[in-house]
Parts: C-alpha cells; sequence; structure tokens
C-alpha cells in the first residue's frame, strides 16, 4: 500500500521501539468508539492508524468501546462498530469495553479519596460551572473542597449506594483551580446518573468521566501508544496526572489531526440527526459519509485502506478535498471493477439492414485492465438500446458520436451508419434507423476505415431492465457548516444529491451481480447492485462518475 506521506506518528513508536522506550514489550495500540452511532469515514482513519501501524512493527490492537454513558449508546452500534473495523481489514487482540474496569475505576477513585486527592462536591452544575473561571480568569475552590478523608468515603460509597439522586454531587479530583488549563481544575471523575447501561444494566448509578476512564482503561490493557485527535491535546496533563498518580502503566497519549473533508460533516451527532429528521433513508443511505454507507454505494475497503495511507497524519487540523477519496477509489474499481454495458437513459437504434430475429453473439473483454480476467460473451441483435446523449440529429461542433449519415463503432460488435428518425407527435425521436457494416463484425472494417466514437449499447431483445440510483454530495458547498448565523445545520443540503431513474437497460449478464460487486458500466461510470435488488426488480448504486477531477 502507498505510503507517500510522512507520519509522525510512525516516527514516534519506530523511535520508542529502537530505545526499548516499554523494555520487551510489544507495541500495544486501542481503537477506542463510542458506541453511539455508526462510524465515519472519519474512523476509518483513526482505525487505519491504531491498527495499520500496530502491524507495521508486529504490535497488536485492542478494539475497545468506550461506553461510559449509558443514555446514549446501544448493542446496535456495537454490533455495527466490529463488523465495520472487519470489513476494513483488521482484526483486533481483544476486544474490551471500559464499562468492564468499572469496578477497578471504582477502587482507584477510593484510593485517589484516601491520599486526599478527589473529593465529592455538592455544588450544582452550575456552580461548578461558575467557580471553574475562565480562560483568563482563575476558578474558585469549591466551599466542599477540604472535606476529610472519612467524610469523602462516606458520600463517596452512598453515591455509589444509590442514596442521592441524579446530578446531586460529583466525585471531583483534587488538581489546582487556578491552572492555566481548565482541564486542570478539579475535573469530575464521576456523577450520579441512573440509568440502565447496554452491558452493565443497572448495577451502577455512578459512571465515570471520559478523561477519568480512558487514560485507566489504556493502562489497564498496557496500551504503550494511545493515539487520538487533536481536541484531546489539552487533555494530556490530566491523562498523564491519573495515571502517575495511581501509579499505574504509563501509557502515552499522542495527538494527531482530526480527519475534515470537504462537502461532508464527519461528526456521529450531526449524522444520527440527519437520520433522525429523515433527511437520508438511514445511517447506511448511500450518501453517507459513514461506512456501511458508503459501502453500500460500492466504496472498498483496499480504497479506503490507501487513501488513509496518503493522508498520513500531522498535528495540525486541516481539510481534505473529497476528491482525493474519490481519486482513490476510483483507481482501486479502475483495476477491478468487471466492465459491463448498461444504457441509463435509452433511445432505441433499429439495424434495418440485420436480420429480423435473428441473435448473434460478441467477445467482449472483462476488464482492459486485468487480461486475466478474461471475455464473455453478449448478445446482439437488430434493434438495440444507446444512450440518448450518443444521438444528435443536428450535431454541434465537435460532436463525433452517431448522427445522421455519421458512422461509428457499437463496442465489440460493429460500424453502424445513422440514415433516419422517427418521431412522435410531439416531435420527440423515438428511434433512429441505421444500417450496420456486416464486414466490421468485432469492431473494426477490414478496408481500415476509422470511426470517432465507439458507443455501448444493449440488445433491446435481451436487456434487464433496471433501477439506477445516481448519486451527488450530500452537501453543496465545500464547507457544509458556511450558512449564515441562525440558519439550519442542513441549510446546505444539496437538493439533488439523488437522482432516480427507473428504466435503465443492462446487458443480461448483470443478473447475477451481488451487492458490492464492483462494475463499470462503460462509459458512464462505477455501479454496484444495492441490497435492495431483487430478482424481479434490478437495482444499482452508482459509487461514482468515471471522470477524476484530482490529479497528485
Ligand atoms: P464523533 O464526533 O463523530 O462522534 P468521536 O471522536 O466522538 O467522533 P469516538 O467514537 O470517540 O468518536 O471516536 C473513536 C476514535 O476515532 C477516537 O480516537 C477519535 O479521535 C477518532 N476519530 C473520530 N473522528 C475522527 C476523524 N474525523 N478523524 C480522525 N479520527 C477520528
Ligand atoms: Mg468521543
Ligand atoms: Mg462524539
Amino acid at each position: 500500500e502507498p505510503r507517500t506521506t510522512p507520519n509522525f506518528l510512525r516516527d514516534i513508536i519506530a523511535e520508542d521501539v529502537r530505545t526499548k522506550k516499554y523494555g520487551d514489550a510489544t507495541i500495544q495500540t486501542r481503537f477506542p468508539p463510542e458506541p453511539n452511532g455508526y462510524l465515519h469515514i472519519g474512523h476509518a482513519k483513526a482505525i487505519c492508524l491504531d491498527f495499520g501501524l500496530a502491524d507495521e512493527v508486529g504490535g497488536r490492537t485492542n478494539l475497545r468501546f468506550d461506553d461510559t454513558n449509558p443514555e446514549k449508546e446501544e448493542q446496535e452500534y456495537v454490533d455495527s462498530i466490529q463488523a465495520d473495523v472487519r470489513w476494513l481489514g483488521f482484526e483486533w487482540e481483544r476486544l474490551c469495553y471500559a464499562s468492564d474496569y468499572f469496578h477497578q475505576l471504582y477502587d482507584w477513585a477510593i484510593q485517589l479519596i484516601k491520599a486526599g486527592k478527589a473529593y465529592v462536591d455538592d455544588l450544582t452544575a452550575d456552580e461548578i460551572r461558575q467557580y471553574r473561571g475562565t480562560l483568563t480568569e482563575p476558578g474558585k475552590n469549591s466551599p466542599y473542597r477540604d472535606r476529610s478523608v472519612e467524610e469523602n468515603l462516606d458520600l463517596f460509597t452512598r453515591m455509589k449506594a444509590g442514596e442521592f439522586p441524579d446530578g446531586t454531587r460529583v466525585l471531583r479530583a483534587k488538581i489546582d483551580m487556578a491552572s492555566p488549563n481548565i482541564n486542570m481544575r478539579d475535573p469530575i471523575m464521576y456523577r450520579i446518573l441512573h440509568a440502565e447501561h447496554h452491558r452493565t444494566g443497572n448495577e451502577w448509578c455512578i459512571y465515570p468521566m471520559y478523561d477519568y476512564a480512558h487514560g485507566q482503561s489504556d493502562s489497564i490493557e498496557q496500551v504503550t501508544h494511545s493515539m487520538c485527535t487533536l481536541e484531546f491535546a489539552d487533555h494530556q496533563p490530566l491523562y498523564k496526572w491519573f495515571i502517575e498518580n495511581l501509579g499505574i502503566f504509563p501509557s502515552q497519549q499522542i495527538e494527531f489531526d482530526r480527519l475534515n473533508l470537504t462537502y461532508t460533516m464527519l461528526s456521529k451527532r450531526k449524522l444520527l440527526q440527519l437520520v433522525n429528521e429523515n433527511r437520508v433513508s438511514g445511517w447506511d443511505d448511500p450518501r453517507m459519509p459513514t461506512l456501511n454507507g458508503i459501502r453500500r454505494r460500492g466504496f472498498t475497503p483496499e480504497a479506503l485502506r490507501a487513501f488513509c495511507g496518503y493522508i498520513g497524519a500531522t498535528r495540525t487540523n486541516g481539510t481534505t478535498d473529497i476528491e482525493v477519496l474519490e481519486h482513490f477509489q476510483r483507481d482501486d474499481l479502475n483495476k477491478r471493477a468487471s466492465r459491463a454495458m448498461a444504457v441509463l437513459r435509452p433511445l432505441k437504434l433499429v439495424i434495418t439492414n440485420y436480420p429480423e430475429g435473428q441473435t448473434e453473439h460478441v467477445e467482449v473483454q472483462n476488464n482492459p485492465e486485468d487480461p486475466t480476467a478474461g471475455t464473455r460473451q453478449v448478445p446482439f441483435s437488430r434493434e438495440i438500446y444507446i444512450e440518448q446523449d450518443d444521438f444528435r440529429e443536428v450535431p454541434p461542433p465537435k460532436y463525433y458520436r452517431l448522427s445522421p449519415g455519421k458512422e461509428v463503432r457499437l463496442r465489440s460488435a460493429y460500424f453502424v451508419t445513422a440514415q433516419s428518425v422517427v418521431k412522435d407527435d410531439a416531435g420527440n425521436i423515438t428511434e433512429v434507423h441505421c444500417t450496420y457494416d456486416p464486414a466490421s463484425r468485432g469492431g473494426n472494417s477490414p478496408d481500415g476505415r476509422k470511426v470517432k466514437s465507439t458507443m455501448h449499447w444493449v440488445s433491446a431483445a435481451h436487456a434487464l431492465t433496471a433501477e439506477v440510483r445516481l448519486y451527488d454530495k450530500l452537501f453543496s458547498k465545500p464547507d457544509p457548516y458556511d450558512f449564515p448565523e441562525g440558519g439550519d445545520l442542513f441549510d446546505n443540503l444539496n437538493p439533488n444529491s439523488l437522482e432516480v431513474i427507473t428504466d435503465a437497460k443492462l446487458e443480461p449478464s448483470l443478473a447475477a451481480a451481488k451487492p458490492g460487486a464492483p462494475y463499470q458500466f462503460e462509459r458512464v461510470g462505477y455501479f454496484t447492485p444495492d441490497p435492495d435488488s431483487t430478482a424481479d426488480k434490478l437495482v444499482f448504486n452508482r459509487t461514482l462518475p468515471l471522470k477524476d477531477s484530482w490529479a497528485k
């Protein structure tokens, strides 16, 4: 796989291996999703870094569900995340859950209370916010900060026992209310929440905060390199504080740039909103940047991994053009997609000098990029479909496709010359009549005559009728968040992101196509069958049009 971009994370890991920072221990990473939504392309980047960089040095990676928010988490998400990681081509060493560590985290909280490093606070959420201060103003100590160890132990045990209602007390680390880093101003470790958890049920009514759970979970799993996105950089001192004050395995957190893509929102919360507001058909709508959405659309794990290798990782956030991802996807499909002929907007072409009722088969290459892909037999007969766009009664300048008196090649079949048109009462062309040159079978004329255009076609008598779904970008602005103040989060949704064609004509071999199998409809684009497709009603998704607007 291409590794064209410098990647400082790879360099750090290589250096730590060289200097034996962790002795002879193997490099250990983790991918830590919160199971509160489906994974998206941004997560693919994190997965490729967490799994990919560990793989390169013989290390190991855990899949860990960061399930400390019982209200937003569901088993459905846990299942989909596992499927998506495997689809990307990775296998975890261990499947872990932060909730597996609830007892250990609780014991460590007791340890910190006993050491005078944590206290129970009775301030309300609002008061805690006011006392915290601002970037320019130091915070103030809570009046409960100097409670005795005994009182703190008593109150915390009773918090756990369920004696107090939600939100009435919290456990805080006793660090420094004047710290320039707001995360260090006595951060909350536990909150009271009488909520059922998707794994621990009603066992707990206090839940650890992200900052208290994450580093310790890393440490329990002996994670050597805990890679996360840059917004956690300000949390790193706290990550270290807990580990140092508990005296446990020194996992190290390293932050890298979050993937942002033009025309795309990468945030589970916003994607959930798109689903809940019925702006899309579901998490797996092929226009969604979710992994199950783009998989349904025909994107491939190979292309995603190549893309992630190319973008690498840096220490500053930026935005990547969606065209870069599309380029890697086309590159992969160009090599692997079987070619097929499909006419999206059919116009009937009648070959008047071809025998009525006759069918012959012409041999067509399955993939000119891959000689081992072989050939297939495609039926040809007197009446065929061509694209409406491939005929002009009055051709504009430089139009080399079919027009009256012009000769073109039908791919792998014959040369044909248009002779006349048939129109309906409204003046629309309903048929084009042409003649063919029987000597040009296979697509070449023995006299060396040249034609300027080669067109795809489908035999009318043998054609399959299919629904074809053409997708465009879900948002119409490169920065989808660029809307006027007071506007709607989805103001920039592209009203034309889906076009449905109901009577496309496909060559008969496509009857056997399976969802996810990649096809290039010649001259049209890359397609794959949608899972909605049945023997009675074929449905194809356009993965991407052919044109590549981005050059490396
Ligand atoms: P979201 O805002 O979409 O919910 P998140 O960061 O809250 O994202 P998590 O489930 O916590 O989602 O993410 C798991 C891992 O994936 C984290 O390490 C996170 O940093 C990483 N990640 C999430 N989004 C991106 C992104 N756009 N680019 C790179 N990594 C990401
Ligand atoms: Mg998160
Ligand atoms: Mg989030």
